[in-house]
């Protein structure tokens, strides 16, 4: 591919636009000025700059993000900026979009991605991908609502009782929730069906990927073979 699509398909601009950057010297091959936009480029293990940034050529792009409060999961929020708006703009041009989706007011590991297959893979309900929830009730935790969540509870438009994959008590107003369907507002209506109130609600780990402790509330991270082979 020559160096101005491959700067368009990391999300530089348009073909024409990344043509301008390469022609105005602002781009380094392996740190030496490459000014030609239709260059032959083989990405495989070499480094490009961009204005002085080195970046690893990625033919796919997988990030987890660190979702605080206050953002939707939507391309079209309606009431809060999106998650999207956290990340730079070489991954909004690239066109990642939120794996399944959390509330709002959740707080936790959120997956994103440009690669359509691997979107379909993780969000379809089938694949019944773990994901481990912090719940903060607003009520003390009773022994029976650990049960019952266990049971399986009903929830309205459900035909059959949904089932915690894991529940634990983890304080006197704590659960830690392991669940493997991904239902509308699940954890909110689960726990409200055993007789509790959901006041915070912090997504810890997805599959055997867990939110790494460094990485800060709206911050993000690429993730690599090794992080995507523990999602599985
Ligand atoms: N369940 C909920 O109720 N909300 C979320 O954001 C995720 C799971």
């Amino acid at each position: 591919m020559t160096l101005d699509r491959i700067l368009q398909s990391q999300g530089f601009g348009s073909r024409r636009q990344c043509a301008q950057m390469i022609l105005s010297g602002d781009v380094l091959v392996d740190g030496v000025p490459c000014d030609d936009p239709r260059a032959d480029f083989v990405p495989d293990g070499r480094v490009l700059t961009v204005d002085g940034v080195d970046w690893r050529y990625r033919a796919h792009a997988y990030v987890a993000l660190h979702k605080p409060a206050g953002y939707e999961c939507s391309q079209k929020p309606q009431h809060h900026p999106s998650v999207l708006t956290l990340l730079p703009a070489e991954l909004r041009l690239r066109g990642v979009q939120c794996i399944g989706r959390l509330d709002q007011d959740t707080t936790g590991l959120l997956l994103l991605s440009d690669d359509g297959q691997f979107i379909h893979r993780y969000s379809s309900a089938r694949r019944k991908v773990p994901k481990v929830y912090e719940v903060q009730t607003s009520e003390a935790v009773q022994p029976e609502q650990v049960a019952s969540l266990l049971a399986g509870v009903l929830l309205e438009d459900e035909p059959q009782p949904v089932v915690a994959q894991g529940c634990e008590q983890t304080g006197s107003h704590g659960l830690r929730l392991t669940l493997t369907q991904g239902k509308y507002h699940q954890v909110k209506r689960m726990v409200a069906a055993a007789g509790n109130h959901v006041a915070a609600l912090h997504r810890s780990q997805v599959g055997g990927l867990v939110l790494p402790g460094d990485l800060p509330r709206g911050a993000w991270m690429w993730l690599e073979a090794d992080d995507l082979d523990r999602l599985a």
